[in-house]
């Protein structure tokens, strides 16, 4: 069955060129307007993702993300067209899956609609492979000190608090647990943990880590579980 993408665009050409090249990649597209059209066909389809500009009328993009968020798991890909709205984007943690910067190519949003639906897919797999009868041993519990990846139930746990985490999030705290102590380039975390054909840049890793950081740091500002390493990269220290 093609998946199904609620695209979510005031701008008439821009919804239409979304539209034309989703379609041609075989996806079910419905494409709506303002933040109001948007909550309503978001219920009603269930999507397996939405790409959602962020100035709509009605509702903007962050006010339909924050009540989306509160009913549902699709994956939200941000179009941020000013400076502000990236850094809300990128500093807060508004719920965005992924973002993408206007002027964009067709090229680059098909790619990381790609990139986000394998993603859900793989997640999807892994869920149902867990709970068949014939299910794998559990996977391995990863602890460090008061941190603790539950790799079956896809659970972080600080403090024996569940931590909520976003699946990419989770991916990367993963894959920085599975190297633990290796200095891990920017571009070797993208290839890695975003997949081959992602063409965002080495920025996407690096909001990533500042959002883990807020979660799993004591102090975000003077991180000592997830270091800057001089040179450009990344370790883990647990
Ligand atoms: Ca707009």
């Amino acid at each position: 069955m093609p998946e199904t993408i609620l695209v979510v665009e005031d701008e008439p050409s821009l919804q239409e060129t979304l539209v034309y090249n989703l379609e041609k990649q075989g996806y079910t597209v419905e494409a709506v307007g303002d933040g109001r059209a948007a909550l309503d066909s978001a219920r009603r389809l269930k999507p397996d993702l939405i790409v959602l500009d962020i100035m709509l009328p009605e509702l903007d993009g962050f006010e339909v993300t924050k009540i989306l968020r509160r009913e549902m798991t699709v994956p939200i890909l941000m179009l941020t067209a000013r400076d502000d709205e990236i850094d809300r984007v990128v500093g807060l943690e508004v719920g965005a899956d992924d973002y993408l910067t206007k002027p964009f190519s067709m090229r680059e949003l098909l790619a990381r609609v790609k990139a986000q639906l394998r993603r859900t897919r793989l997640l999807r797999d892994e869920i149902e492979k867990t709970n068949s009868p014939d299910a794998a041993p559990p996977l391995e519990t990863l602890s460090f000190n008061n941190l603790v990846i539950d790799q079956t139930r896809r659970e972080v746990t600080l403090d024996g608090q569940v931590i909520p985490f976003k699946p990419q999030e989770y991916d990367l705290l993963l894959f920085f647990a599975q190297h633990k102590r290796q200095m891990l380039s920017r571009e070797f975390i993208l290839e890695r943990v975003w997949g081959w054909e992602y063409v965002g840049d080495s920025r996407t890793v690096d909001v990533h880590v500042r959002w883990l950081r807020q979660k799993i740091e004591a102090d975000p500002a003077a991180p000592v579980r997830i270091v800057t390493v001089r040179g450009g990269g990344y370790r883990f220290e647990g």
